[in-house]
């Protein structure tokens, strides 16, 4: 059980697992990477009033494990924030389309600079 802020009405509400779904997609097809696997989540919180959700992507290598069955293999290689587009706390409706949208172009572009930061980083110390 984890607390967490709902992006879109800042209340605390609480994530279990009755809460998320997911699934993974399988696919190899011989490409350069090997066998892969996309995992998508949705959750929304019960005792979240707004009723939101949240859906996020996630591509991992695949392997088989002892049954034979492939599966994902952390960490993710890529992953995307779907809905919400960002982690910043998403505009009510009455606030401008445009203003909205604004906001949102420079949530992801601040949240993008840290990712590239980070990347450039690791990638200095390796
Ligand atoms: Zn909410």
């Amino acid at each position: 059980m984890a607390g967490w802020r709902c992006p879109y009405c800042q209340q605390l509400a609480t994530i279990i697992s009755r809460n998320v779904s997911g699934n993974e997609h399988l696919f190899s097809n011989e490409n350069k990477d090997g066998p892969l696997c996309i995992r998508t989540d949705g959750n929304n919180r019960l005792d979240d009033t707004c009723r939101e959700y949240m859906i996020e992507a996630a591509l991992y290598k695949s392997a088989p494990d002892n049954s034979g069955t492939y599966r994902s293999i952390p960490p993710p290689l890529l992953t995307w924030r779907l809905k919400p587009k960002s982690l910043a706390p998403v505009l009510p409706d009455y606030i401008p389309p445009a203003i909205r949208e604004d906001y949102e172009e420079a949530c992801l572009r601040r949240e993008s600079g840290r990712s590239m930061s980070g990347a450039l980083r690791t990638h200095l110390l390796v």
